[in-house]
């Protein structure tokens, strides 16, 4: 099947004002750094995703990173961007959106912030500025600052209605609302309305953007779908065995990309 799937990129470049492309960002279009702060896009990459945006309907990235950081990172102005885990759009124009399910919340996250700075932030925790979504970090203070961080965001949290989850070093509250990649992807396709979409992705998290193309389409909002997973040593296995192409890490993504030009 994946083998089989590579001459249709052809024909999507046939009848591109029909077609979408939405991909990721951090692992499908920049190699995977050793911290997301030194990432980088290729400029090859740039130089094919700046002439698919002037061909194609729509291209997008999507990612978990706050959306400025996504589209500074990418550096391409005047293509949509879909970020902080599906909370937030920058559309063409350049202005950034939160979701109108997520608005409601907003204040709440602020107070949340705001009370994590006055009490958390003098004793070392760092809380970043993030919008609708609150990020309490604690990987670089003693363990009982992080066990405090997480206690104050589930307290503050399940009072504000907000959503708490904990990760490695990090703590995090968001309105109480389902998103991700598959939303975000869900949200572009109704918006744009192409008959073929694509996404490209190497994680986890990417595989929800696979599965909502996957209903759209038996759904019949889309008439054709591609998954194009990226290969990596670190990736879900599923990555390769939902996806329609396999590309072999951010080269085969360039591939990926020069095919439908
Ligand atoms: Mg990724």
């Amino acid at each position: 099947m994946a083998e089989r799937a590579w001459p249709r990129l052809a024909a999507w470049s046939e009848d591109p004002k029909s077609s979408a492309i939405l991909t990721d960002i951090d692992g499908t279009l920049s190699p995977i750094a050793p911290t997301p702060a030194v990432a980088f896009v290729p400029d090859e990459l740039k130089e094919l995703l700046a002439k698919l945006h002037k061909k194609y309907l729509l291209v997008a990235g999507v990612s978990g990173r706050k959306t400025e950081e996504a589209r500074e990172l990418v550096g391409i102005e005047g293509i949509t961007y879909f970020g902080n885990h599906g909370f937030e759009v920058m559309r063409e124009d350049g202005e950034v959106e939160v979701i109108p399910e997520a608005l409601p919340y907003m204040e709440n996250i602020e107070e949340l912030e705001t009370l994590a700075r006055e009490e958390l932030a003098p004793l070392g925790a760092f809380v970043e500025e993030k919008g609708i979504t609150a990020s309490i970090h604690f990987r670089n203070v003693p363990p009982e600052v992080g066990e405090k961080c997480v206690a104050f965001a589930r307290e503050h949290g399940e009072r504000l209605g907000l959503r708490v989850t904990v990760g490695r070093g990090i703590v995090e509250a968001r309105p109480p609302i389902k998103t991700d990649k598959g939303t975000a992807v869900r949200t572009l396709v109704e918006e744009h309305k192409p008959k073929r979409a694509m996404f490209l992705g190497d994680d986890t998290t990417d595989l929800d953007a696979f599965r909502e193309l996957e209903k759209m389409r038996d759904e019949g909002t889309l008439e054709e779908i591609l998954r194009v997973g990226v290969k990596s040593d670190e990736g879900p296995p599923e990555i390769v065995s939902e996806a329609d192409i396999v590309a072999d890490g951010v080269e085969g993504v360039g591939e990926v990309l020069r095919s439908l030009l």
